[in-house]
């Protein structure tokens, strides 16, 4: 069976405060860049009465090109190892799933291998699972 993680394990606790250190400074740095899209955006769409303005073809460029950077920043953090994808925790190891491209807290994934064999459990004697992600979790 192919293997659908890897882990990165520091065991130091030196190198971990470090890595925890630069991993809050990044996930600053890109918090505050989304946030100035986001004003950059809002200063060309909401007029001072608070309101969607009509925009011409150059405005909806701009704001179009605000939103592609902010898409892309949200994604390229939201794919890093710097957070938890699924609870947002910033500090410890995280394990990577290699399908899905995404890097879990041992926290979470265990709670996701948990609730996939509990879900599994109940599909295999017959039971309703509503619709549960399977190939999702399976990955896990
Ligand atoms: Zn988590």
């Amino acid at each position: 069976m192919m293997k659908n993680r890897k882990k990165i394990v520091i065991k130091s606790k030196h190198l971990d405060r470090v890595r925890n250190n630069f991993r809050k400074v990044i996930v600053s740095a890109v918090e505050c860049q989304l946030k100035r899209l986001t004003g950059q955006l809002q200063s060309i769409e909401i007029n001072s009465m608070g309101k969607y303005r009509e925009l011409d073809s150059s405005g909806k460029e701009v704001a179009q090109d605000l939103r592609v950077q902010r898409g892309k920043l949200e994604r390229d953090l939201k794919a890093s190892v710097c957070k938890c994808v699924q609870c947002g925790r910033i500090e410890g190891n995280m394990k990577y799933n290699l399908v899905f491209k995404e890097w879990h807290c041992p926290d979470c994934w265990t709670a996701t291998e948990l609730e996939y064999k509990r879900t599994k459990g109940l599909a295999d004697s017959g039971k309703p699972t509503g619709d549960f992600a399977f190939d999702y979790y399976s990955t896990f």
